[in-house]
């Protein structure tokens, strides 16, 4: 005879549903899940409004004030987000020229990119080949100007030895910055976001005159080889790699081993990589497949990366889907994108977005200034 005879089936009925809600209860404390949406800038070469300092014209198809809007936009969908810059901010034209002629006028000035860039609460960046133009002095008193951290883990001092033991790097490898996420269950997870900084090496052959004697870029896949765990020892939850490399080694580099975008989403450990330098889209449609790349989800060897084109004419966007697995936070699913300033109807550039009249006034007197001093 079962004992359940003995119970009448409105109370089988309730222990079941019971049952029911406690696992689906124990179910979500184990397992909240975070949607993450991480934004990237790169290569803006000092565009910080559209306009043609050549020819003296405005110009629709790049500059940050629209980049700016799109990012307050995409902040709006969101509430988890995190702003990148992947480098090249501070040269590529006459406006980035001024700022390093007239040293931003005053001692304590700001350099004028960062003005703009500020306003936008920036999490952290890295420097690019292009940040080295105008010599070391100049970049630091420009860098100092950024209300958010700069981070690079292969650049060292040249201290003239073999020995790897003593090496000291020239800037903060990494960062970890600790971020208050809103969970699936509407409850705040504090999270400890890894954040590190490569540069292709070709930048000592290209700015010889400052790098010689003085500094050393290490190669970008050992570099990060050694880092990824210390930062993973240090309770980071999540590691960004912002890279100035492109998918490929750059050519003429002397080691290309190593030393590309393709090879750092190798390292273990790594979440998501945002990159910049050679000025493409990826995801991209019209991008060549390759093994391991892929451009609808955005993923190279199966790490989330994206790449936001140049000047900012676009908004790099990784969604990340992260669940709690043995109380490790890790990618459930993911989606790269990049978001256009403009479309292009009969060869025509329309843009699809105002320009930010808070970035357009942080840096109008600058803007005159490099107009009336060309
Ligand atoms: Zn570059």
């Amino acid at each position: 005879m079962s004992k359940f005879k003995k119970i009448s089936p409105f109370i089988l009925i309730v222990v079941i549903m019971l049952n029911v809600l406690n696992r689906t209860n124990a179910q979500s404390i184990i397992d909240p899940a975070i949607r993450l949406r991480i934004m990237e800038t790169t290569d803006l070469h000092a565009n910080m409004i559209g306009y043609d300092y050549e020819k003296d014209k405005p110009k629709t198809e790049y500059g940050f004030a629209r980049t700016a809007s799109l990012i307050k936009e995409a902040r709006k969908e969101e509430p988890n987000t995190l702003l990148f810059d992947a480098g090249d901010v501070l040269v590529g034209n006459a406006f980035g020229e001024y700022a390093y002629l007239s040293h931003f006028l005053n001692p304590h000035d700001i350099h004028p990119v960062f003005k703009a860039m500020n306003l936008l609460n920036y999490d952290a960046a890295t420097v690019g080949n292009h940040e080295f133009n105008y010599g070391l002095d100049f970049l630091r008193d420009s860098l100092q100007g950024a209300n958010f951290p700069y981070v690079n883990a292969n650049i060292y001092i040249d201290d003239h030895n073999d020995f790897e033991g003593d090496d000291i790097n020239y800037f903060n490898p990494y960062v970890i910055l600790e971020r208050q996420f809103m969970d699936s269950n509407g409850k705040k997870q504090t999270l400890k976001v890894g954040v590190i900084g490569f540069l292709t090496p070709i930048a000592a052959e290209w700015d010889k005159e400052y790098f010689q004697d003085k500094l050393i870029i290490k190669n970008i896949k050992k570099t990060a080889e050694h880092f990824v765990p210390i930062m993973k020892d240090k309770g980071a939850d999540i590691i960004i790699a912002l890279a100035h490399v492109g998918m490929e080694a750059d050519k003429g580099l002397k080691e290309q081993k190593g030393n590309s975008v393709y090879d750092l989403s190798e390292v273990e450990g790594i979440t998501a990589i945002l990159y910049g330098h050679s000025h493409s889209l990826f995801p991209s449609y019209d991008g060549q497949i390759e093994k391991g790349i892929d451009h609808k989800t955005g993923t190279i060897n199966g790490i989330p990366a994206v790449q936001a084109g140049y000047w900012g004419n676009h908004l790099g966007i990784i969604d990340l889907d992260l669940i709690q697995i043995d109380g490790k936070w890790t990618v459930k699913s993911s989606q790269s994108s990049v978001r256009p300033i403009f479309q292009t109807i009969d060869h025509n550039k329309i843009p699809i977005i105002n320009e930010d009249p808070e970035i357009v006034k942080a840096i109008m007197y600058s803007h005159i200034e490099t107009l009336m001093n060309k």
